[in-house]
């Protein structure tokens, strides 16, 4: 007798195997919506990340699920607009707890339970899972909350196995691997013509090296210069809002990614950063400056073409004094520096 596979839905542990097989934390996301859905069976899953640092921890939709099929959360949109942790009653439960939370839905008085998981990471919470019932059941069965919670597990150990090859160990920060291989994927949703006008919104690319950290070493040994490294990329965590778009790219150099500015507003990012670290009083060290180079992402861009821009400014903001800010694009135009071959993707590739 031939059954339509098609319609057959894959058992529980095929389904795990199948989600964690993903390396990617989009097809995750949809991937662990979809069992959950599948399994649990109730009106909707709704799948959050959990952007910024603990205390103003923001919540993003990733993906939802219910009967109508799935939905992505849209592209991510400046971090500042999404609604914090403690807003709703029960995500702060949840991440206080790290535990499951079953809540009264707002607005409905009647005998009902929705409820929502915490996902952890290396780092603590990195993810929320909304299970709702209206219009199947009034509550999840217990039997299903131990289900999730076994699910959850397996993908703690998943997510810190992927968190450990795309991290750098000392600043937590996204490692160089990490930034090439999501460049691709972000570039797609970069808006506008190839020669955009200033004042065209857009995504900025910022290379940040640190000043004479070759002499911090000498002066204070390595220990102090490690610490050095921390306490700036604890200071990319404060200025730049989204950790998610901060790159540890090797030594004493770091990437950043700033969405949704025009030429003035990248400008005013990256110069905070810059007057943020020369304010600081590092301990033991005291002052520690850094140079920044920056540069439009172009839709055309590759990783390194891009990179090779804000090298570029970079190299010129360290011959002309250390300490300062500097615009590829501003200094093209005003004859400071010749153009970037290399700025076209074709040329890159041959
Ligand atoms: P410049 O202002 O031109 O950037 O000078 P610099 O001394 O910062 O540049 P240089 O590239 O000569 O030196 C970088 C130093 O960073 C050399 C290396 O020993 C040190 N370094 C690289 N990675 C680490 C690390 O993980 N920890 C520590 N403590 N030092 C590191
Ligand atoms: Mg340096
Ligand atoms: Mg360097």
């Amino acid at each position: 007798m031939s059954r339509n596979l098609a319609n057959v839905k894959p058992n529980l542990i095929d389904a795990v195997a199948l989600a964690t097989s993903h390396r990617d934390r989009d097809e995750l996301d949809r991937a662990v919506a979809r069992m959950l859905f599948d399994h649990v069976h109730p009106n909707c899953v709704k799948v959050y990340r959990v952007l910024g640092e603990e205390g103003r921890q923001r919540v993003q939709l990733r993906v939802s699920i219910d009967s109508d099929g799935m939905r992505d959360g849209g592209a991510p949109n400046d971090p500042a607009l999404l609604p914090l942790v403690s807003e709703k009653a029960h995500w702060l439960e949840c991440a206080l707890l790290s535990d499951a939370v079953h809540y009264l839905p707002q607005g409905y008085l009647g005998e009902r339970f929705d409820s929502v998981f915490p996902l952890l990471g290396n780092r603590g919470l990195i993810g929320l899972i909304e299970v709702e019932f209206s219009g199947t059941r009034a509550a999840i069965r217990p039997h299903d909350a131990n289900l999730v919670q076994g699910v959850l597990r397996i993908l703690r150990n998943h997510l810190s196995a992927l968190d450990y090859g795309e991290r750098d160990t000392l600043t937590g920060l996204l490692n160089r691997r990490t930034f090439e291989a999501t460049f691709a994927k972000r570039r797609g949703a970069v808006v506008g013509a190839a020669a955009p006008e200033p004042e065209t919104p857009g995504s900025w690319l910022g290379v940040i090296d640190i000043d004479r950290f070759k002499t911090i070493n000498d002066t204070f040994g390595h220990l102090f210069g490690d610490e050095v490294l921390l306490l700036v990329a604890r200071l990319m965590f404060d200025t730049f809002r989204s950790t998610e778009l901060v790159y540890r790219f090797g030594g004493e150099e770091f990437v950043v990614i700033v969405d949704g500015a025009n030429e003035e507003g990248a400008a005013i990012a990256f110069e905070r950063f810059r007057q943020a670290v020369a304010a600081y009083r590092f301990p033991q060290v005291g002052q520690v400056t850094v140079s920044i180079g920056y540069t439009r992402v172009a839709p055309t861009d590759i990783p390194a073409s891009t990179v090779d821009r804000a090298d570029c400014a970079l190299y010129y903001a360290k011959e002309h004094g250390r300490n300062s800010t500097r615009c590829y694009d501003t200094l093209l135009r005003a004859g400071a520096i010749t153009s970037k071959k290399t700025a076209n993707a074709e040329l890159e590739l041959f």
